[in-house]
């Protein structure tokens, strides 16, 4: 679970598409409150996630967290990973 997908939709031709971040990166901006840039995968445009957008993130980013932490358990590797933003 290195990649994490966003479900985006672009404020200029209203498609719904994907951006995909490596996890620690999207760790990062989240939690240090940099401004993190969304692009439509149909016509390049660019936007500056808004607040609502970065929830959503948030969220997958703990979703991901707690299926990893799953996918660890189950292999009998014990995650020490207690990063919490
Ligand atoms: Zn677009």
């Amino acid at each position: 679970m290195e990649t994490i997908f966003v479900p985006v939709i672009c404020n200029s031709c209203k498609r719904h598409s994907v951006v995909s971040f490596a996890r620690v990166e999207l760790k990062r901006l989240l939690g240090g409150g940099d401004s993190i840039e969304l692009r439509c995968a149909y016509d390049d445009h660019t936007w500056a996630a808004s607040s609502r957008e970065r929830d959503r993130m948030l969220k997958l980013v703990r979703e991901n967290d707690a299926v990893e932490r799953i996918a660890r358990r189950r292999a009998g590797i014990f995650n020490q990973d207690t990063v919490a933003f």
